[in-house]
This record gives structure tokens, sequence and C-alpha cells, in this order.
């Protein structure tokens, strides 16, 4: 059944009379103070320089030989730090998301953890445990953060499975899920039995140790989705590469099946759907029916993906086939037809289907906003949009003042642990950030403006 809901748009978004396109055009960035403007234009102009990205790590650690961990980490502070990160005590999250929500933005922390495979340090069982305390940290924080002043709505978190268990399970489970006969004993049925029975869970695939780091990672997933229930918080899983996502789709899907039914009230738990895959569309579709079917709340939020250079590197190494989209057209047509499939799930299952639509691209949000109308779906109902922080503020902005649903990723903690988080992530965003020339254009004409008084 079709939602009726026009009448319930705000008078800031899209007409009764008609849908309206945003503009994206820095209107609202007079929303914005002239220091963090400058600071937005100066970190996006660098971050726009590959070799700083290249090689990120290695200029951290020069500058603090050269001049100092004090006067280092006060430079990063100023700039990068700054720009992307929230900060790294609950206060300073507090004062980065009350401006956010001043501004109609809503938060969506997420904890910056994550498996380096070459390091011993950060495999054994103790760090997953420590990343179990900062999530459940996190989601006391979420929860804190929405009892703000500020655009109400339901609190997201969003989550790396990879930091509550190791890569090298996830692949373990990726081939045993993708291999010939694939093995019945793990089924999300049987995982999801296994996590809220506690008891112990061996299935014959898997060695003594896979059997045992299995189990214990499932009593951390259930830990912290319980937690997040009880917190009102929903939890958006991160996808990752080709070699895990299989197993992360699994351990979602055993998630799903415990908390996602409609007497809970969910989507509690939401996977994440990469565009730039050639079967993406197919997996999606596949989900949504299932999901439908087993009258199970649905949750997704779709990306047009992260690893393109790391994957496509992978095939050609391995001689495999490339699992990625032949190039940028073709992952924007995939993203176009994936919002398509979402939508219209959303506007016949209501409120049991909740989509956020993760992309900076205008082309994108502007279509989304479109169809919503077209739809009858409400601006601030199981449809919103999610930007990471300190970039394309031009459209998050827009979005928010006309009414629309609209997080801001946000990565908190010390220095230490973020900087290297980051750039790893401006590496995976590489191609974002030398796009954010648009943002940058408007940056320097909203600068100007006030700076010179021109028109
Ligand atoms: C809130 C949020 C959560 C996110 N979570 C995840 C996550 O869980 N997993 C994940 O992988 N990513 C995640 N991302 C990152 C996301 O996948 C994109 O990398 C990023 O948002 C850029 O896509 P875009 O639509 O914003 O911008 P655009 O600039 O329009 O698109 C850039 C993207 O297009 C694709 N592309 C570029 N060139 C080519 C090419 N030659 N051939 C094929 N495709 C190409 C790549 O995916 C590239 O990242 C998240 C982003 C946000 C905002």
């Amino acid at each position: 059944m079709l939602w009726t809901c026009r009448v319930l748009y705000s008078p800031a978004g899209p007409s009764v009379r008609g849908w309206q396109p945003l503009r994206f055009d820095g209107g609202a960035f007079h929303l914005k103070g002239t220091g963090e403007l400058m600071r937005a234009l100066l970190v996006l102009r660098l971050c726009a320089w590959p070799p700083l990205v290249t090689h990120g790590l290695a200029l951290q650690a020069w500058s603090r030989r050269l001049l100092g961990s004090r006067l280092s980490g006060a430079l990063l502070r100023a700039s990068v730090y700054g720009q992307f990160v929230a900060g790294e005590t609950g206060e300073e999250v507090k004062d980065c998301v009350q401006q956010l929500q001043r501004l109609g933005l809503r938060p969506l922390l997420a904890v910056p953890t994550e498996e380096e495979p070459d390091s011993a340090v950060k495999t054994g069982e103790a760090w997953y445990e420590g990343n179990l305390k900062a999530m459940l940290r996190c989601v006391d924080l979420s929860r804190g953060l929405a009892e703000t002043p500020g655009p109400a709505g339901p609190i997201l978190m969003q989550l790396k499975i990879t930091a509550l268990t190791s890569t090298w399970l996830c692949k373990e489970l990726t081939s045993r899920v993708r291999g010939p006969g694939a093995s019945v004993e793990l089924s999300p049925e049987r995982l999801a039995e296994a996590m809220d029975s506690g008891k112990d869970l061996q299935v014959s695939c898997l060695n003594a140790e896979q059997n045992q780091h299995l189990w214990a990672s499932l009593s951390r997933l259930h830990c912290v989705v319980q937690h997040a229930r009880t917190q009102h918080v929903r939890l958006l899983m991160d996808a990752e590469y080709t070699s895990l996502n299989p197993a992360l789709s699994l351990l979602v899907a055993a998630l799903a099946l415990r908390w996602n039914s409609p007497r809970e009230g969910g989507p509690w738990v939401w996977n994440t759907y990469q565009a730039y895959l050639k079967d993406t569309h197919e997996q999606l579709r596949r989900d949504a029916e299932a999901a439908d079917r087993a009258g199970l709340a649905f949750g997704v939020k779709l990306v047009r993906g992260a690893y393109l250079d790391k994957e496509r590197e992978v095939a050609r190494v391995q001689r495999t086939e490339d699992p990625t989209q032949p190039d940028y057209e073709a992952t924007s047509q995939s993203y176009s037809r994936c919002l398509e499939l979402m939508l219209t799930h959303v506007s016949r299952r209501g409120p049991l289907c909740h989509l956020m639509v993760a992309s900076h691209n205008e082309e994108s949000v502007r279509h989304a906003t479109k169809r919503m109308w077209e739809l009858g779906i409400p601006l601030d109902g199981p449809v919103c949009f999610g930007q990471l922080l300190g970039m394309c503020d031009h459209v998050s902005l827009a979005l928010g003042q006309a009414g629309y649903a609209v997080y801001k990723s946000i990565p908190y903690g010390s220095l230490e642990e973020v900087i290297p988080y980051l750039i790893r992530r401006a590496q995976e965003n590489r191609s974002v950030l030398q796009g954010a020339r648009r943002e940058q254009e408007l940056l320097g004409r909203e600068l100007r403006r006030r700076l010179l008084g021109g028109a």
C-alpha cells in the first residue's frame, strides 16, 4: 500500500504542489563560521593532493620527529583532525554533535577501530574484547547525545564487524559459505540459536581454534546488539572486502533473525550494500525479498564502495574475475538501480524497511529526494541520508535545511588512534577527496563574499 504522507512534508521541503530540486550551491554555508569555512577549504585542498594521502603516515611520523609531538599534534588538531574528527573525550564529541544538531544534522558515531592484518597486538582475543568495550561506550554515548536538543529521530551508530572478529576467520567462513555444497552448519538460524542460547557452537568444517574464536565473536556481537537494543540504538554494519563480505553478511543475517522481528520494532541491525560490485543488485533484491517473506524488518546502508583499487589489485594478482563494475558510470547506474529497488520496498513496507542513502554524490542524493516525493515517502521517515563529517557539507546542510534526515558519520578518539584510521579512510576515498573540487569552489566563493564583501 502506498503511503499517502505527502501532506506530512515540512513546509521547508519539497512543496505539495510538486517536487522542487534541492540546490547544492553552497547557500547553506551561511550557517557556518568563517573560521570553519577556512579550515575546510585548506584541509580539502591538502587532501586532494595525492602524495599527502599516499604517504600520510610517513609524513605524520616525520612531522613528529621534526616538530615534536606537541607542536605536530597541535597542527593536526587545527587541521585534519579538527575537520574530520569530533574529538577525544565525551565532552568534545558532545560539543561537536551539538553544533551539528543546531544545523539540522544528526550524529552517526563510529569507533575508529579495525584489524591490521600484520599487527600481532591487534589480533589477540583481548584486542577484540577491548573493542567490544569501546563499542558499548559508543552505544551509551550515541544514546546520551539523543537527549540533547536537536532533530529527533532514530539513533544510529556505525560498526565494523572486523573489530569484533578476525579477518582470518571471516576469510575462512567466506570460503565455506561460497564453496560448493556450502556448509549447512553455517546457517544464520544455527548461528542465531547459538547467540541466543549462549551454548558452545561446534562447526565441523572449522578447527578448534576457529570454533573457539567464532563462539567468542558471536558472544561479542550478541552483547553489543543486545545493549544497543536496550538503549534504542540501531547498528549499521559496514561492508568491507569481497573476501570478507559473505561472512559479514552471514553474521548480520544471524543477528537480523534475532533482532529485526517486527515485535522488536526494528530494524536494529542493518547491512551495507556496495553498488560498485557486479552482484550487489541481485544480492540486495534477494535479501529484501527474503526479509519480506520472513516478515523481518530490513535496514540497508547503500554505498558505492570504498575498496575499489584493492579489489582490482587482488583480482589481478589472483587472476580471478574483477568483482567490481567496469567503470564509474556502471557503478552509478548500479547505485541508481539499488536505490530504486530499496525505495520501492520502503514505499511498500513502510517503517519495516529503512534505507540510508550514504553518498556525497549530488546527482544520487537529488534523485533519491525526487523518487521519495514521487513514491510518497515522508522526508523524515524510514529513508535518511549519510555523509562523512567534514565532507560535502553543502549537500548535508541543504538536505538538513529542507527537512530530510541527515546523519554525519563521526569518528572520535585520540590523535594516535584516529590519524592512522583517517589516513586509511582517505586512501579508500581518494576519488571523493579529489572530486571535492566543487565543494572547494563553493567554499572559496562564500569566503570571498564574506572577506571581500563580493556578491
Ligand atoms: C555514512 C557512510 C558510510 C559508509 N560506509 C561504507 C561501508 O560500510 N563500506 C564501504 O565500502 N564504503 C562505505 N562508505 C564509503 C562509500 O562506499 C564511498 O567510498 C564514498 O561515499 C564515495 O562514494 P560517493 O557516492 O559518495 O561519491 P562519488 O564520488 O560519486 O563516487 C566515488 C565512488 O565511485 C566508485 N568509482 C569511482 N571510480 C570508479 C571506477 N573507475 N570504476 C568503478 N567504480 C568507480 C567508487 O566506489 C568510489 O568510491 C561510506 C560512506 C558514507 C558517507
